[in-house]
């Protein structure tokens, strides 16, 4: 492989720079590719494409120059040229520094008479012939003419030091270089197949398209090979888990079993049978368990999940329930202790904020077999916790962890059975992507007597009115607020200040404050005293979201609904309506711009979780919804799994394909994949194991 450094251009001084941007070999830099495409073409046929931004471009002979100095400490270098459409203006700023001047570089290549190419952001969208510069070219330059102007340029995700002009210039020597020998690890049958570009041709070309049709085929490529790989990672993983044998048989004793349900109050759903009935085959079947649970905000997985760990229980096994935040952690071990009262199932709760003696005495009751079910938050998954016998990982709010961390819990007890749950339904197609190597269950059905949440858009004024009228007939409320300090964006409440205020309009009624930095103690007693019905409003942020189950609150207030997605409105909202009263969900909101109105319009239109998934992936894109984006789980260059449903089904047709005539990917026509696979999946992620 051959280093960064000997590049034209780069020292080691830059090689360290690369190096913060993961870039090392030439390869590395060939496949660095662009998060966005300029389009500085002049006179070409501009189609709109949804990754080509337009970027003027004014060419002309230089008239004057002035230097200017403004109050706020920025100088401006402002060019007026003459082009063939009339005078164009194009403005440099720089922070003034006293020591040096600033645009000694400017003054040197921008004098009068001379011909020059300079690209920027209009300063008036209406306006092209105004720029806020960005970067000039003497006319004289071919070669940079030829990298910078006059064509569709990459944009790359930069880091402080390299700048665009040089990041350009080093990737297109990496592209004349031919960097490696671009080999094509694609079976040969699937590129005909699917019509692909060929590999060199497409890493050429994702750097510098010479137009359109280009650009669309090199990103066609590469979306390809993600989605492909990882279709075919997942249908690995799969058939690996099911291939461990568990080695103990499960039965069904019903001796925690039945008290459990005696202790309920409630019988199951027909959804919520049938979901326990798949979940207790895979747990008696002789391999592990892999299965995703879809149920909407209140369909009542968590008693599915403690049916099943129970059976673990009876069994002599342990389990382990991770919860995504430790005010839901502590919620559910309230739950447990409700609902698994003189059973004798031993439970305990670890979070963060444990004093290190009562962590220490929790670790080793587990690693000693004292501990049945340990609840807690993913610190569960931190390195000291060692289980004696753990049976049994449930992950609840599955869109909130990472695929990685689910590959962490799943090592703790390799034979473990799994199972996760998420309120955000997923699209077939995704979940094949996102989650191929599960089996899937799906409650589709409420508990019954669950009364329907009205939704509204309200004024604050008759949000407040509400909840004064909630809170005079003992019901409980929850106002949100989308930031917990005021900030810079005026039109964005914060719960800290609100909090204030609202003690003092709901005089007489005790008013509490719930957020994520608050000390976790008081997080908790907080939580306590609302759920005892001790506290009447309850002004918190998003932190509320997931889990929290008050039946008593009867209205949920959301402040700036424009600020949350369309998937936490939803959550949030499943907070009440969890009782025997009417309850209400009044969205404030301070603005419409951008997709809030389609989402505010949704959330008054549907109280059904599923269709609004469909929707919000139609809004907002699917990486989004899943997390997947900020878990960097899947840490995709191009694909984008919503926008590129078409390459994703074919992905996941081939994949097929290839693994019928081939599970193991020991044929020749296959070794390319295989060893792609074990780059990125088995060597880089550890998720599958091909060795
Ligand atoms: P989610 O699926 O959102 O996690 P929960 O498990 O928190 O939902 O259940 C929501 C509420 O419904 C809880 O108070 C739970 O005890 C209750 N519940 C669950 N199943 C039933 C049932 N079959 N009948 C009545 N209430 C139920
Ligand atoms: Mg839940």
């Amino acid at each position: 492989m051959t280093s960064i450094q000997f590049l034209k251009g780069v020292g080691p001084k830059k090689a360290e720079l690369f190096g913060r941007l993961g870039i090392e070999t030439l390869d590395d830099l060939l496949f660095y590719f662009p998060r966005a495409w300029e389009d500085r073409r002049l006179a070409a046929k501009k189609e709109p494409l949804p990754f080509l931004e337009p970027a003027p471009v004014i060419k002309g002979k230089i008239k004057t120059i002035r230097d200017l100095y403004t109050s706020s400490r920025l100088r401006i270098f402002k060019v007026v040229v003459e082009t063939a459409y009339g005078e164009a203006e194009a403005s440099f700023f720089k922070r003034h520094n006293p020591r040096f001047d600033v645009f000694a570089l400017l003054r040197k290549d921008l004098k009068e008479g001379r011909s020059v190419w300079i690209t920027g952001t209009p300063e008036d969208p209406l306006f092209l012939s105004r720029l806020r510069a960005d970067e000039y070219y003497p006319d004289d330059d071919a070669r940079a003419l030829k990298m910078h102007i006059g064509r569709i340029v990459p944009v790359y995700p930069l880091t402080e030091g390299l700048t665009a002009k040089f990041m350009r210039e080093a990737a297109y020597e990496a592209v004349t270089a031919g960097a490696e020998a671009v080999g094509d690890f694609l079976p040969p049958r699937l590129v005909l197949k699917r019509g692909l570009a060929t590999r060199d041709l497409a890493a050429r070309a994702i750097h510098f398209p010479e137009n359109n049709f280009e650009l669309v085929q090199a990103r066609r490529r590469f979306i390809y090979e993600e989605l492909l790989l990882l279709a075919l990672a997942w249908a690995i993983k799969k058939r690996q888990t099911r291939s461990v044998q568990k080695g103990f048989a499960y039965e069904i004793k019903k001796t925690l079993l039945t008290p459990f349900r005696e202790n309920l109050g409630f019988s199951f759903t027909a959804a919520q049978a049938h979901a326990i009935n798949e979940i207790f085959a895979d747990m008696r079947a002789p391999t592990p368990m892999g299965r995703l649970l879809e149920g909407d905000v209140g369909s009542g997985k968590t008693v599915v999940a403690i049916s099943a760990m129970l059976l673990a229980a009876e069994n002599g096994g342990q389990s382990v329930f991770a919860a995504p935040t430790e005010i839901l952690a502590e919620q559910h071990f309230i739950t447990f202790g409700r609902f698994l009262k003189g059973l004798g199932v031993r439970f305990a709760l670890l979070t963060g904020r444990l004093k290190a003696a009562e962590k220490k005495k929790i670790l080793e009751d587990l690693a000693a077999g004292k501990i049945d079910i340990l609840i807690g938050t993913h610190a569960v998954i931190s390195e000291g916790v060692k289980f004696r016998n753990l049976r049994l990982v449930v992950v609840d709010e599955q869109h909130r962890f990472g695929v990685r961390q689910r590959a962490a819990l799943r090592a703790k007890g390799e034979k473990a059975d799994m199972l996760i749950m998420t309120a955000t339904p997923i699209p077939r197609t995704l979940f094949l992507a996102l989650y191929g190597d599960l089996d899937l269950s799906v409650i589709k059905e409420m508990p019954p007597g669950r009364r329907p949440i009205k939704t509204t858009e309200a004024t604050e004024d008759i949000a407040f009115l509400a909840a004064a009228d909630e809170a005079a007939k003992g019901r409980q409320v929850y106002i949100v607020y989308p930031v917990i300090e005021e900030t810079q964006a005026a039109d964005m409440k914060s719960v800290k200040a609100e909090f204030e205020r609202l003690k003092v309009y709901f005089k007489g009624r005790r008013v509490d404050m719930l957020h994520g930095r608050m000390p976790g103690e008081l997080k908790k007693r907080v939580m306590e005293d609302f759920a005892a019905g001790r506290s009447d409003i309850l002004v918190a942020t998003q932190v509320i979201e997931v889990g929290i189950d008050v039946a008593n609150a009867t209205l949920m207030v959301i402040n700036n609904a424009e600020r949350f997605g369309l998937a936490s409105l939803h959550q949030l909202r499943g907070r009440v309506g969890r009782g025997k009263w009417d309850s209400r969900c009044m969205l404030v909101a301070r603005s419409r711009a951008g997709d809030a109105a389609d989402r505010l319009r949704a959330m008054v239109q549907s109280a059904n979780g599923f269709e609004l998934s469909e929707k919000d992936i139609y809004i907002r894109g699917a990486g989004e919804i899943l997390g997947v984006r900020q878990h960097g789980d899947m840490d995709f260059k191009l694909a984008d799994m919503s926008r590129d449903k078409e390459i994703l089904e074919m992905a996941i047709e081939d994949r097929e394909q290839v693994l019928a005539g081939d599970p193991d990917l020991v044929r020749k026509e296959n070794a390319g994949l295989r060893r792609k696979l074990q780059d990125l999946y088995a060597a880089r992620w550890k998720l599958i194991d091909l060795s």
